[in-house]
């Protein structure tokens, strides 16, 4: 038996893959070798079912640290919006600039 041949060798990958053929395509065994076992079938390690969890979840959690960065920019522009109604754009930019001499200052004061 030759080396190639006892590589191809073992059990298949349980996993169904879908191959695009044109408009549709169709369900056929993944042609990779098992190389873990899950619930007693074999499977490849891009779709055993344990490895596709975890990059599921480390996907969900860098959706979710998005959703909430953009959550935390809206709730700031808001903020932002509503503490300068009634002040006039040529005030904010005076205070802005007031607030960079003060910090300024703040910083020359301390030994
Ligand atoms: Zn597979």
């Amino acid at each position: 038996m030759s080396k190639a041949k006892a590589k191809s060798d073992g059990p298949k990958c349980s996993a169904q893959v879908y191959t695009r053929i044109g408009r549709w395509g169709r369900f056929s065994p993944c042609a990779n070798r098992g190389v873990v076992e899950r619930d007693g079938k074999p499977y490849c390690r891009t779709h055993d079912p344990e490895a596709a969890k975890a990059r599921r979840e480390e996907q969900d959690a860098k959706h979710q640290a998005e959703s909430d960065a953009r959550a935390e920019r809206r709730t700031r522009e808001y903020l932002l919006d509503r503490l300068a109604v009634g002040v006039s754009t040529e005030t904010l930019q005076a205070l802005l600039d007031a607030g960079r001499t003060l910090a300024v200052m703040l910083r020359e004061e301390t030994p």
